[in-house]
């Protein structure tokens, strides 16, 4: 039986740990990194040429849009293509849960104002199988990735959740009754995704 899985062979090591580039063989086993050195002497069930190629951990974009493209681009291309591997969304304050059925038309145009994803490209490609945050993550899981995705609450369609569109437009800061109205509304997966509505809305 072969000691690894995998050999990444021949490769230039950038292993993210401020350690100079090397050149190096990867030994995969069980789907983790088990040995890096010189390994043409050993066993591996399939070898992979790294030869004139970089070698390196996958990238974690911290700010991107692919909160609609995620559902017919499993890849979100072209973050993948240049090694992006974990990707966060949210986190600028866009995003389509909590968002009543009413409002998915603006919610989708606010999208392609701010971020210039194309409308026609959201309004074919979205399920809108959800209306509550959780109920989105649900959705998000039903749908397969070649990503690891972490989403965080969108601040902007919370807002409009618990403060009406004009009001949330406005400038207007929430009232207490506004920020005990969300929590109430989004709570359905434990008291961490809760803290994260809270804290959006501005509530200590
Ligand atoms: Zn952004």
């Amino acid at each position: 039986m072969a000691e690894f899985d995998v050999v990444i062979r021949g490769g230039t090591v950038i292993d993210g740990t401020r350690m100079p580039r090397y050149r190096g063989d990867i030994g995969i086993k069980d789907g983790k990194i088990a040995r890096i050195g010189n390994l043409k002497a050993h066993q591996a069930a399939k070898v992979i040429d790294a030869d004139g190629l970089f070698v390196a951990p996958g990238f974690v974009d911290l700010h991107t849009h692919y909160d609609a493209q995620l559902f017919w681009d499993p890849y979100c291309t072209m973050s993948s293509w240049h090694g992006v591997t974990s990707l966060v969304i949210g986190n600028c304050g866009f995003g389509f849960a909590p968002v009543k059925p009413e409002l998915r038309d603006r919610s989708m145009l606010t999208m392609t104002r701010t971020e210039a994803i194309p409308y026609a490209s959201m309004k074919a490609g979205l399920p809108w199988d959800w209306v509550t945050y959780p109920e989105f993550l649900d959705s998000v899981d039903r749908h397969a990735k070649g990503v690891n995705l972490l989403p965080f609450v969108p601040l902007a369609p919370v807002m409009i959740w618990a403060m009406g569109l004009e009001d949330a437009k406005s400038g207007r800061r929430p009232t207490p009754a506004n920020q005990r109205d969300v929590p109430h509304h989004q709570r359905s997966h434990g008291s961490g995704r809760l803290w994260m509505v809270r804290a959006a809305v501005g509530a200590q």
